[in-house]
């Protein structure tokens, strides 16, 4: 056996044969051509011309956000400014592949230094990249082929382009090389209810030395084993059957939200950030919404949304959500997520810069003409509209963007919690807001001084470590000394298992992606408050993530009958 670990990226469980897509592409050298440069130039247009063409004909097989993306690389592969870069190349006596590979690097550094996600979009240019080589060489892409039995996918990575023939339901699982839990392979594999494995290095390589074999794959513990024995295949069975009862298990719920087994109502909220998300949040049991990050419907714009663009799509999206809570941020720009209006003047750290409510010096007008558009929407549906900023560090900030909001008729105004120094003005900040909602992605980030966005930093930034748990321990106290609802809203609250703790820290409500929400609804109903709470305790006290997450899940015992 060959056991490997990776990030469990959408939960399963399957073992069987495997098959290893093969992206060897031809590396072209930087050797001189022996054409002439309008016959280089030729070649490279042409070649871009039909992979765009290629990749808009996969769009139009597809639907929805796959085919948003596949659109959107298309864009990016006709984009001249990738064919102007390389005639520069060419123009220096380089083949029209080796031209492609340089200006293709340009634009990978430019997008991976803007990072979050921009950077994301490194590996769509990289797929773009090999396409056109094989293109020039004439030869064909590498496509994953029709299976006739049920297989486990290994690759380096897929693309969106990979992904759009896909036949789901021939997948057993996927497991890539590269990519991380947000990554397109990770969300593919999730909207299908496959399991997946992503950022699992060494896996191609003993995909080839295990060429042949069965691949047992764990995406409750992230791990794969080629040539399982037979403990190891029973094991995996009998995780694939609790999977199976877990889906068809009845999940207690009241009007308040779902119920642990002691009575108590956790409403479980989803994270939202586009229309087509309403329907999969609906679907998927959402008590409502508990975080809609607006800003991911502008990060395209050059120009600023106007009051009644605004307007209309914010009713759009709270119409789904008659009589159901929508806690709505306002736009968080900034650090990951630039703006083109905003002007960011250049930052050293973006990170710690001018994002989130930061970016009101200077751009007040923004931020009042969005409160007046959530608040018409409000009025014109049904919704109960909460809203909130993002980026508050001082009980000041937190005042005037209620007070702000009050003018503009919204009655329930609060902030995130995801700046360090904010805890510590939990007490004053839960006086002064009608509710709190604990952003655990950014807090993790600057509790441990850890970019989000950096692999070998990934450690600090898991959401189990316990000084992040102190922290939300922390703000839950201080919410229930106020009075003040305090909800989570970042990651953390989308792993079954962790969102327990949360719930067991004092946290008064949840609020998740789309995609774990039945996950944590299992979870949070399997057990009693009071299952929790021990939990919750046991967490804080740890000295390591793994830990805190080892000791927490002693208390959560019906976890492993679920096969969570
Ligand atoms: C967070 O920081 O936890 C959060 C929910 O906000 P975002 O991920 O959008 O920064
Ligand atoms: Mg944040």
């Amino acid at each position: 056996m060959t056991t490997l670990s990776g990030i469990p990226a959408s939960s399963g469980a399957a073992v069987g044969p495997f098959f290893l897509l093969n992206t060897n592409i031809p590396v072209p050298t930087g050797q001189p051509s022996h054409q002439s440069f309008e016959a280089e130039g030729h070649a490279l247009n042409l070649a871009i011309k039909n992979v765009g063409l290629d990749l808009e004909a996969r769009a139009a097989r597809t639907t929805g956000e796959l085919q948003e993306i596949l659109l959107a690389t298309a864009e990016i592969a006709t984009d001249p400014a990738i064919a102007e870069e390389a005639a520069g190349f060419i123009a220096s006596g380089h083949t029209a592949s080796y031209a492609m590979v340089k200006a293709t690097e340009v634009f990978q550094e430019l997008l991976a230094a803007s990072g979050g996600y921009l950077a994301e979009r490194v590996s769509d240019v990289a797929n773009i990249r090999d396409r056109v080589l094989c293109e020039i060489a004439g030869i064909a892409y590498p496509e994953i082929p029709h299976f006739d039995v049920p297989t486990v996918l290994i690759a380096q990575d897929l693309s969106p382009a990979d992904t759009a023939d896909l036949e789901t339901d021939k997948i057993l699982a996927i497991v890539t090389a590269g990519g991380g839990p947000t990554s397109h392979t990770a969300i593919i594999a999730r909207s299908n209810g496959i399991a997946a494995v992503v950022a699992c290095p060494g896996v191609v390589e003993a995909a080839q030395a295990n060429a042949g074999s069965t691949v047992a794959v764990d995406a409750t513990n992230g791990q794969i084993t080629f040539n399982p024995d037979l403990a190891l295949k029973a094991q995996i069975a009998s995780t694939i059957e609790k999977i199976k009862a877990r889906k068809s298990r009845v999940i207690a719920r009241s009007a308040d939200g779902y119920v642990t087994t002691d009575g108590t109502a956790v409403p479980i909220y989803a994270n939202i950030g586009r229309l087509e998300d309403t329907v999969a949040a609906v679907a998927a049991g959402a008590d409502g919404v508990g975080l809609l990050r607006t800003e991911l419907l502008y990060l395209d714009r050059n120009d600023a949304p106007t009051l009644q663009e605004q307007t209309a799509i914010y009713t759009e999206l709270f119409q789904p959500f008659a009589g159901q809570k929508v806690v709505i941020r306002t736009i968080d720009a900034g650090a990951d997520k630039p703006m083109a209006f905003i002007n960011f003047d250049h930052e050293p750290n973006p990170a710690l810069g001018v994002r989130g409510y930061r970016t009101i010096f200077g751009h007040e007008h923004l931020l009042r003409t969005q409160l007046e558009a959530i608040a018409n929407a409000s009025k014109a549906t049904k919704a109960q509209v909460w809203v909130m900023a993002p980026m508050i560090t001082l009980p000041g900030e937190a005042a005037a963007f209620v007070s702000m909001a009050r003018e503009y008729g919204l009655t329930k105004a609060g902030v995130m919690i995801e700046v360090p120094a904010a805890i510590f003005h939990a007490d004053e900040i839960t006086k002064v807001c009608d509710f709190v909602s604990i952003g655990t992605n950014d807090l993790g980030q600057y509790l441990h001084a850890a970019d989000r966005e950096s692999a070998p930093l990934a450690g600090f930034n898991d959401p189990w470590q316990p000084a992040l748990l102190r922290a939300v321990h922390q703000v839950a106290q201080a919410g229930v000394k106020n009075n003040t609802p305090v909800g989570v809203c970042g990651e953390a609250a989308s792993d079954a298992a962790l969102a327990s703790v949360l719930i067991g820290l004092g946290v008064s409500s949840l609020s998740c992606s789309v995609a774990t929400l039945t996950d944590v609804a299992q979870a949070i109903t399997a057990h009693s408050l009071q299952q929790l709470v021990l939990a919750g305790n046991t967490a804080i006290a740890a000295k390591t993530a793994q830990d805190a997450k080892n000791s927490a899940r002693l208390h959560l015992s019906e976890l492993v009958n679920l096969g969570l």
